[in-house]
């Protein structure tokens, strides 16, 4: 097994989690077969507790960890399936360390962070190392490791003797000790490290500075790490002279320094990383096993990201805080599906509680703006969400879809407050509720359902991937999906759409239909109005699974729905990017194909404004890609 630690230094928010990943796809496109782990040092057990409003969204795995967003990029950008303890955190390694502590494996010896959380770190990275994660048999060739956290700032602090060490800092420390010992025991050949960068330009005269940089190496160094590849974040690509100046003062050779200037979108990454894998293979020894990394298709499918410019709109109404990441699959999800109907995405967030009644009296240019977006968009989604903050909200997104035929697709949360916007205004069921929103509704609809006890609280999430058995084959979800007879899509939720055996006649002929449910046919999966366009809710997260080349069959429903593309993409569903006959030329330039009878809602495009600030991927006009 061989090994690429990637740490970052300088500033938080260089993109490392996307570097490590492209890292991994240049390898991959190597002919090798690539796992990866993500640390993160905080302490939590996983990110299951974690706020998604300040984390970032929680990443379901197939197994049902509930791990760092981080893990979703290296699942998309690598089509693996990772596993739980590819997430390793302070919280984890501690717990097993003082688990076996109180077995008294230590034999009567004072347990202490050196050697036994350091040997801890290293025992668990070979053990997670091998695990298959690709499909195939037998472990990768190699593991991509990204530390979390940012190694150059600490020994900034520290080296300026000021005593400024942040909690992260602290955190990171057993880690970088453990990964200093590891890559001293794997050996040279086996071990490779990149360290991402920032090298900052003065606005006024344009220089790039090369300190920061080399404050950062200067520390790694000092903590025992030698950094063998330098990826630096710049907004432009690096002066020759430059890349001398860091070689000579960084030890590293001026081959083996890559840019990573501003792109638009991130796509483009992976290419940029190209320069790197001769670099890296080498230090790995692997020059004669890999041969030229083939990226074709990243490269394709970079140049149609940009040369797309007709829009397709959706509106996002749920609990919008500012932090874009909080859906980050979502996204990834619904810009999978529209590049694969050749239409540039266009998310507008809805904060649902400004759809709300109340919202009119208190603030009423808000309402008014919500429900403009609404009304612009030319589809609508309400993803997962927790608590009853904003639910009205959402039942009204769902209402204005459902009545005025606009595409919808609702998650989890969204199809649930679907089912219960359905029972309360067709079939008159005024009351019908969810017991997460009120426990006491005469008309529970969507109710508590664990897997496990009813009683107990503690871990009755229903998490990870769960089979759900189509009913109808004559449906728009089953088409999309390949006329399969079963699908099997990641879930988090506690609450379930439930509907009493003797009510499901009547949902159904006031023109509800369960098109899925699970095997034992109690629970709701899939939600569909037949006579509608499209509008369908799914219990589960199908965004979890959307790979880049692989857009997720109900995300792809919506956007084609959305622009008039769905009935040539049921006739041919196995086919998502055949659907439109698009054509790439050589020089890799989309040509579109005009539409005549596409639904075109006449909207100009308008740029999205960016969320993150601080984002170096983000593309011209601020949408993030
Ligand atoms: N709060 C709902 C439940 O627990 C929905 C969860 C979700 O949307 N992920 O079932």
């Amino acid at each position: 097994m061989k090994y690429v630690l990637v740490t970052g230094g300088v500033v938080s928010g260089l993109g490392k989690g996307v570097t490590a990943s492209s890292i991994g796809v240049v390898l991959k496109a190597c002919g090798l077969r690539v796992t990866s782990i993500k640390i993160d040092p905080y302490l939590n057990t996983d990110a299951g507790t974690m706020s998604p409003f300040e984390h970032g969204e929680v990443f379901v795995l197939d197994d049902g960890g509930e791990v760092d967003l981080d893990l979703g990029n290296y699942e998309r950008f690598l089509d693996i399936k990772l596993t739980c303890d590819n997430n390793i955190t302070t919280g984890k390694i501690y717990q097993s360390v003082i688990n076996k502590e109180r077995r008294g494996d230590y034999l009567g010896k004072t347990v202490q962070v050196v050697p036994h959380i350091t040997d801890a770190i290293q025992e668990w990275i070979e053990r997670v190392a091998v695990i298959p994660v690709d499909g195939k048999e037998g472990p990768a060739d190699v593991c991509v490791i990204e530390l979390g956290g940012t190694i150059g700032a600490t020994i900034f602090s520290r080296h300026n003797n000021n005593g400024i060490l942040d909690a992260g800092d602290i955190e990171s420390m057993p880690f970088i000790e453990a990964l200093g010992q590891f890559s001293y025991r794997v050996g040279p050949g086996n071990f490779c490290l990149v360290h991402v960068s920032l090298v900052p330009v003065l606005s006024v005269v344009g220089e790039q500075k090369t300190k920061p940089t080399q404050h950062s190496v200067r520390g790694l160094r000092g903590l025992g790490l030698t950094p063998n590849i330098l990826a630096c974040r710049s907004t432009k690509v690096l002066n020759e002279n430059v890349k001398e100046k860091l070689s000579q003062f960084c030890h590293v050779p001026a081959s083996n320094i890559i840019t990573l200037n501003d792109v638009t979108n991130i796509w483009h990454i992976p290419l940029l990383l190209r320069k790197a894998h001769d670099a890296i293979l080498k230090v790995l020894n692997l020059q004669g096993v890999a041969r030229e990394p083939d990226l074709d298709e990243w490269t394709n499918r970079a140049k149609l990201c940009d040369s797309l410019h007709d829009p397709v709109r959706i509106a996002m109404v749920g609990k919008y805080t500012g932090l874009s990441d909080s859906y980050l699959s979502v996204w990834k999800a619904l810009l999978h599906a529209s590049v694969a109907c050749r239409k540039k995405l266009v998310v507008d967030w809805v904060p649902s509680t400004d759809l709300e009644d109340t919202t009119a009296k208190e603030a009423p240019d808000a309402y008014k703006a919500a429900w403009n977006l609404l009304k612009g968009a030319d589809g609508i989604l309400v993803p997962g969400g927790f608590g009853d903050r904003g639910v009205q909200g959402k039942i009204l997104a769902a209402k204005y879809a459902r009545e005025k035929n606009v595409p919808y697709l609702g998650i989890c949360l969204g199809m649930q407050i679907a089912v219960i916007e359905f029972a309360r205004s067709v079939m008159n069921l005024q009351d019908a509720n969810s017991t997460e929103f009120d426990p006491d509704t005469r008309t529970p609809c969507v109710v508590f359902m664990p897997e496990g006890s009813k009683t107990h609280m503690g871990a009755t999430m229903r998490l990870g991937s769960r089979r759900t058995y189509f009913e109808v084959t004559d449906c728009k979800a089953a088409k999309l999906y390949g006329n399969v007879s079963y699908v099997d899509e990641r879930h988090r939720h506690r609450y379930e759409s439930q509907v009493n055996p003797d009510m499901v006649a009547k949902f159904e002929s006031a023109g509800l239909a369960f098109v899925g449910k699970d095997e034992t046919g109690k629970r709701m999966e899939i939600i569909e109005l037949p006579a509608h366009p499209y509008f369908v809710g799914v219990q589960f997260h199908p965004e979890f699974k959307s790979r880049p080349g692989k857009p997720s069959a109900l995300f792809l429903g919506l956007i084609a729905s959305s622009c008039g593309q769905l009935d040539a993409l049921l006739q041919n569903p196995s086919q998502p990017n055949k659907h439109i006959p698009a054509k790439i030329s050589s020089n890799g330039v989309f040509s579109p194909k005009v539409y005549p009878n596409g639904h075109q809602n006449g909207h100009a495009y308008k740029p999205v404004k960016s969320l993150v600030n601080g984002n170096y991927y983000a593309n011209g006009n601020g949408v993030h890609v």
